[in-house]
């Protein structure tokens, strides 16, 4: 067949295929088409013709576009009647279709349900699966270190169930419902949030390609909520529901008999009457548009935001954790210097612990334990002949190990072919190494893991014993069975193999049998195959042989068994595909059924990689295990910015100190330089602290953390051109946000705080948000601040918890050289202009700066109280009214003189010796 995109009259014999080529009416088959479309108008259709997916009208044409395929048109003769339409061959589709996808498109994907050779009419077809943004399987668009989520978000209409049953009724209920699947591993949450910038916080941590919201919603929040959605996350699909799908009687319905529990006790989100219409609402759209089985969905997970450290979305993106500032790349990321995983669980497992580092004692010293145990080279264990330190085996296993999660999405959901199989199969293989090794741990959590594990023997058996190893990723062309698993198909295959030879023993047979020396067996489209005697012979014919035709030199005829092996060859090949495609489905069907199991084993994986990676990264860039607990100091010794540290030359990163306390030390204030590492230091301590919590080590000499519950940063003076909203704006949203929500177990982070406007603003902000976090609550807020206004260091005097450090630098003739040393007491001195040397500022204008700085600090101002820069540029630039308007006042003497002057009476030396005489005014 040519592989062309156009139509092809040909590839479909059917009855239907002969009827388009009549347009001037509708055809049944563009009936049907258009049936099919009316259900999916907001979907590109990728109608089934034979071997083709077609589009057609503005399908077609949209699709041509997107993706550079030809756009040809049925029927071209007659202009009136042309259908625009494009095709795609259906064995390379879902590159086209992640592609569509790609660029925001949702694709309805509609099957033959019939063979087309068998259909009387039109061929039966249906939507079989509705591909949008969040609901994606392909390999091509999923990230395997990401989870793709797609969300659900609901208000809770106030007034609605607000006295929950034993509930007093006075606890005020949360606003939004928040619900997000990830159909390609099957994990499914549901949260809730106070409001709508919680909200937004969560959405920006989870990141779903797509959401679902209530199409009728009228109220103000909404268009809040949309307007923030489309400004904050310009790539989200926003999908609109109908308002009767976040019902929720009938969303609870739906969770009840997806799960089939009798309610969400067990789960724990029975009281989440904001929570269920949103998690509902996700289910039914997802078994609208999969239409399969979607039993990997096995749980739902209620995400108790309060169980973790809390960051919300401008801090999260301020500290880098999973993507740079600039350019938006996991490379640069703290997240891609920790990850040394070696399975895309692990992957996912990291990028989510980071988003959600922990608050419990207990929980994050079982993993920093573990890590310990990990990291430390104690326990050796043995693979493949070979002595290994414990994490070393087990990341080679791992690295041995598929994507279990998405591999078995695919199985339940029906997709998975015989290479998925054979990759969950070598996966399975690895569980026995990975507990072997755990159980001889000393660590509890590394042991538990290991006890815990189920090696999932009887699966790997089952597709060990069944699939070929060499199994193509198509499902109908055979070649997926093992030789062994069903006598039927080796029977077939041997009759297949073996046709030749049987044909030739079976007349051999006979020839002895009957002693007829030139009998032959021979075969014809009419009678199949049969004996063939010569009439010479004839006499010697047993009584078994039936005659079936008479030639004009000899007769032919069949036996039972010749019957019988004739019925077994004609169609073996066919058979053959047909039975290897049953058994296939069969054997994934029975690995489907396995599901949690599998799921579980995927999750201990995970686990283990996360873990054994942590104790890599600790090992690579020498980190230290940190002594959390719960006491209110953060005292770090030689801390180091662990993805800074990486991109200067070894041994170059100057540590620093921090000690952070509600005695003495709750308010940091740190001044230098400009690029003398202030953000730095500021960083880093956020970040030692969130890793620590995550259950890693740290890169330090020695860190003691007492639990944070959330961490705030303001870094940064740049635009947050997402936001579309100022510099200063966004700056002091942030403080707000801070001043508002720290509590005495927050840690702050302030970097140039007040920058945005002018100077005096500026400082006169910093310094009364400096003064509400010191005293907040009586206990104050752990905060570090810096900021170039040294002016600011005066704010120590005021309270003994506020100390005052800078970075040091050394000046060099008129240099200056960053030590990046962090040391006690303030500077007096910004070195700007230095800075703005260095940075290539050209020289006059550095020395004109240096010039008014020199004006500026000596306070020398002329007899108005004007600064001398004024009068020195005023001279320089007299005809530029801006700068008169900004240092004049209206008794201004100059203005004055101005005033009387007539020029008209003027002579030109009168007029020469006035202006000699107001620059004169003006210098004094
Ligand atoms: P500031 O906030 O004071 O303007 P930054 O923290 O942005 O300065 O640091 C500027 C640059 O200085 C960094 O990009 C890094 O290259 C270097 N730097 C910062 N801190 C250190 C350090 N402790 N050791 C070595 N180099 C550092
Ligand atoms: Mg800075």
């Amino acid at each position: 067949m040519p592989l062309s995109t156009g139509w092809q009259p040909e590839m479909d014999k059917s009855s239907e295929e002969k009827n388009i080529t009549k347009p001037e009416k509708i055809t049944p088959m563009m009936r049907q088409y258009l049936e099919i479309k009316e259900q999916h108008q907001d979907a590109i259709l990728f109608y089934r013709l034979g071997d083709f997916y077609e589009m057609f009208f503005d399908d077609a044409v949209t699709a041509s576009r997107v993706l550079g395929i030809t756009l040809t048109s049925r029927n071209k003769k007659n202009d009136k009647n042309s259908i625009p339409l494009c095709g795609v061959p259906y064995h390379a589709a879902s590159s086209y279709l992640a592609k569509l996808v790609d660029n925001g498109f949702r694709v309805a994907v509609c099957e033959q349900m019939e063979d087309p050779a068998n259909a009387k009419g039109v061929v039966k077809r249906e939507v079989v699966r509705v591909v949008t943004p969040g609901l994606v399987t392909e390999d091509q668009i999923l990230d395997d270190k990401s989870n793709r989520y797609i969300a659900s978000v609901v208000r809770q209409k106030s007034g609605r169930n607000r006295s929950a049953p034993g509930g007093t009724g006075s606890k005020s209920r949360p606003l939004w419902g928040l619900s997000l699947i990830d159909i390609s591993t099957g994990e499914f949450m549901i949260a809730e949030c106070d409001d709508i910038d919680s909200l937004l916080d969560e959405l920006g941590r989870m990141t779903p390609s797509e959401i679902l919201i209530n199409e009728d919603a009228t109220e103000d929040d909404y268009d809040k909520l949309l307007s923030s959605l489309s400004a904050l996350f310009p790539d989200l699909c926003i999908t609109k529901r109908p308002a009767g799908s976040f019902d929720m009687d009938l969303a609870k319905e739906a969770l009840l008999d997806h799960f089939k529990v009798a309610n969400l006790a067990g789960f724990g989100c029975d009281r989440m009457a904001a929570g269920i219409p949103a998690a509902g609402s996700l289910l039914t759209y997802i078994t609208e548009t999969q239409k399969s089985n979607i039993a990997h969905i096995e749980q739902i997970r209620p995400l108790d935001l309060a169980d973790f450290l809390l960051l919300d979305d401008s801090s999260r993106r301020n500290l880098e954790l999973t993507q740079t500032i600039i350019g938006a790349n996991r490379e640069g990321s703290l997240l891609a210097t920790l990850d040394c995983t070696s399975t895309p669980m692990g992957a996912r497992l990291l990028k989510k612990s980071l988003l959600f580092p922990l608050k419990d004692l207990g929980l994050i010293n079982r993993r920093l334990g573990a890590v310990e145990q990990l990291f430390s080279d104690q326990v050796i264990v043995s693979i493949a002949g070979r002595e290994l330190p414990l994490r070393e085996g087990l990341r080679s296993v791992l690295s041995l190990v598929y994507d279990i999660e998405r591999l078995n999405s695919r199985v339940v959901l029906g997709k998975g072919n015989g290479r998925d199989l054979i990759a969950l199969k070598a996966s399975l293989e690895q569980l026995p190494f990975l507990k072997r090794m755990l159980i001889s741990c000393s660590d509890d959590l590394l042991k538990e893991i290991g006890a815990d594990l189920d090696v999932l023997c009887d699966i790997r058996d089952l597709l060990e014993k069944s699939i070929r190893e060499d199994a193509p990723i198509t499902l109908r062309d055979g070649r997926l069975i093992k030789q062994g698993y069903n006598s039927e198909l080796d029977e077939i295959v041997s009759i297949l193999k073996h046709g030749k030879d049987l044909i030739l023993n079976l007349e051999t047979r006979e020839r002895e049998r009957s002693k007829i020396g030139n009998l032959k067996i021979g075969f014809n489209k009419v009678f199949g195959y049969y004996l063939e005697v010569s009439r010479a012979r004839l006499d010697k014919v047993p009584d078994y042989f039936i005659r079936k035709q008479t030639l004009v030199n000899a007769e032919r005829f069949i036996t039972p068994e010749l019957k019988e092996f004739e019925s077994k060859v004609v169609g073996a090949e066919e058979k053959r595909l047909e039975l290897e495609y049953r058994l296939f489905c069969e054997i994934r069907a029975k690995t489907a059924e396995e599901s949690s199991r599998i799921l579980k084993a995927a999750s201990d994986i995970a686990g283990i990689d996360f873990l054994a990676s942590l104790g890599e990264a600790a090992r690579r860039y020498n980190y230290v295990r940190p002594h959390v607990n719960n006491d209110n100091e953060i005292i770090i010794r030689e801390g180091r910015h662990p993805v800074i540290e990486l991109s200067l030359p070894k041994g170059r990163f100057v540590p620093n100190d921090i000690h952070l306390d509600q005695t003495n030390n709750e308010v940091l204030i740190i001044t230098g330089p400009n690029m003398a590492g202030k953000s730095t230091v500021l960083r880093q301590t956020a970040l030692i602290v969130l890793m620590a919590q995550m259950g890693s080590f740290v890169p330090a000499k020695q860190a003691e953390i007492g639990i944070v519950d959330r961490i705030f940063t303001r870094v940064g003076a740049m635009d947050d051109l997402r936001k579309a909203q100022s510099t200063f704006m966004v700056e002091m949203n942030e403080t707000a946000n801070i001043l508002n929500n720290a509590t005495d177990r927050s840690l702050v982070i302030l970097d140039e705080i007040g920058r945005g406007t002018s100077t005096f603003d500026g400082l006169a902000i910093a310094w009364a948000v400096v003064e509400d976090l010191v005293n907040k609550n009586g206990k104050g807020v752990k905060t570090i601040f810096a900021t170039h206004y040294h002016e600011i260091t005066e704010l120590a005097r005021t309270s003994d918890r506020i100390k005052n450090y800078n970075i040091a630098v050394r000046e060099w003739n008129d240099s200056i050289i960053f030590l990046y040393k962090l040391l006690p007491g303030g500077t007096n001195r910004s070195y700007g202009i230095q800075v703005a040397a260095l940075a290539g500022v050209p020289q006059h204008v550095v020395a004109r700066a240096g010039e008014i700085l020199h004006n500026i600090e000596k306070g020398e101002f002329n007899i108005r109280g004007q600064p001398r820069i004024a009068a020195s540029m005023i001279a320089e630039h007299p005809s530029r009214p801006t700068q008169l308007e900004l240092f004049s006042t209206p008794d201004d003497p100059v203005r004055e003189r101005i005033d009387k002057l007539s020029p008209d009476k003027m002579t030109p030396l009168d007029a020469l010796n006035t202006l000699y005489e107001l620059k004169q005014m003006m210098v004094s």
